[in-house]
């Protein structure tokens, strides 16, 4: 069965509960880019267009189970009032009595924000009696969150037990965006893979190996695949107890013919703040962390890219938040863009980098999922999109 979206729902005079994904970057309290929020506009105007009342949840960083203040969605809930023509109310409750109080008077056509779902610690945990308080805030269940869609939260995949659920209209563009990756992608097909998440990444490196020509790899990534080839990495972000499992991957990919890039030069500080200098590969010292890939490296990575027919791309290649890390990220994001391969980018800071080398224009689609996207890129059913299955099953 066809998923059901938010257009077959009956939202009219009915709450609807939409998990979006408001998790923007801050700089305190200003949101640095709020591509986030509007992009779940759409969904939350079509409820409230025919007559529905919409009650948000999201997370915001990562809390880990505890209120922290400079996490709460205060900043969100006024950033949305800004972008949409309907009132919006935020509580500084998730599923307690002010929350439940403020949903129970909620009006058709009034927005309620509740607070960083992540704030609970059964969120994370899936907890059932949470799923159940958070259903019982309203009518029905839309999941609009792709960018949290591969994880099995009480807000993602358990509320989705007790309510008639949909997914948003995000979420439907970036499955059928994503999903034009997955179905016979025109060759060659380039993986560029970076940024911080590294564990979380490297587990779907095997699987991404199976359906790409070549990865290039960047970030936490490529220190982690150096360190398994033998090299020194000093102080660097990576993933170390992956590198026995990182050889085996590297030599099952040759064998059959997919290549594996390592950058040639890396850029190396003392620390963050230090001045960066750019070295070989195969001389970083054990004082040294790598924050970016090296012009050599930008250079044989873009000769790939150019040559790509479909380009994936999450995860920065570098700390480009620092001018001095940034060339790297910007050097293949401009490669990216100047490619005629089909271009996706997924991933908040990914996106981030994209719009910071004024590139995003040019790429054919913008994700809002990072680990999503990849997840979805593997092949693997999403939690936030079988739950939203599985409820239709149930009706
Ligand atoms: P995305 O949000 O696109 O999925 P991630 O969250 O995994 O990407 O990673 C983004 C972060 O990775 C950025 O904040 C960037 O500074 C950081 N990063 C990239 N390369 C390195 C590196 N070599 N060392 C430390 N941090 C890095
Ligand atoms: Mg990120």
């Amino acid at each position: 069965m066809a998923l059901q979206t938010v257009r077959d729902a009956d939202v009219d005079g009915r709450k609807v509960l939409v998990r979006v994904d408001f998790n923007v970057p801050l700089d305190g309290q200003t949101i640095t880019d709020d591509s986030r929020i509007r992009a779940s506009l759409p969904t939350i105007e079509h409820i409230l267009n025919r007559g529905g009342a919409v009650i948000l949840m999201s997370h915001l960083g990562r809390p880990k189970g505890e209120i922290r203040e400079e996490l709460r969605l205060g900043p969100v809930a006024a950033r949305l009032e800004q972008l949409i023509k309907y009132p919006v109310r935020s509580v500084q409750d998730i599923t307690g009595p002010e929350a439940r109080s403020a949903a129970g008077t909620l009006q058709s056509g009034q927005i309620l924000l509740l607070e960083n779902v992540r704030f609970d610690p059964r969120e994370e945990a899936n907890d059932p009696a949470m799923a159940r308080e958070l259903a019982d805030l309203a009518d029905c269940y839309v999941n609009d969150a792709f960018g949290a869609a591969h994880r099995a939260h009480a807000s993602t995949t358990g509320v989705a037990e007790h309510l008639p659920s949909y997914i948003g209209l995000l979420m439907q563009e970036e499955l059928e965006s994503l999903g034009a990756l997955c179905d016979k992608p025109k060759r060659p097909f380039v993986a560029i893979l970076g940024g911080a998440k590294v564990s979380d990444k490297v587990g779907v490196i095997r699987s991404l190996l199976e359906r790409v020509d070549a990865l290039l790899p960047g970030g936490g990534i490529a220190s982690t695949f150096s360190y398994a080839g033998g090299n020194e990495i000093g102080e660097s972000l990576a993933d170390r107890d992956f590198a026995e499992e990182g050889r085996l991957i590297l030599s099952e990919a040759e064998a059959r013919g997919v290549s594996v890039l390592l950058p040639d030069d890396v850029v190396v500080a003392a620390d963050i703040d230090a001045p960066g200098r750019v070295v070989a590969a195969v001389n970083v010292e054990p004082a040294d962390q790598i924050f970016d890939i090296g012009p050599r490296a930008v250079e044989r990575y873009a000769a790939v890219i150019a040559g790509a027919g479909t380009v994936f791309w999450n995860g920065p290649m570098g700390v480009f938040e620092r001018s001095e890390f940034a060339k790297g990220t910007v050097g293949i994001a401009k490669a990216v863009a100047q490619s005629s391969a089909f271009s996706v980018v997924g991933g908040g800071d990914s996106l981030a980098a994209v719009e910071q080398a004024g590139v995003a224009g040019q790429i054919d689609h913008l994700s809002t999922g990072g680990g999503a996207s990849l997840e979805f890129l593997e092949g693997r059913d999403l939690p936030g999109v079988a739950a939203v299955r599985q409820s239709h099953q149930r009706q």
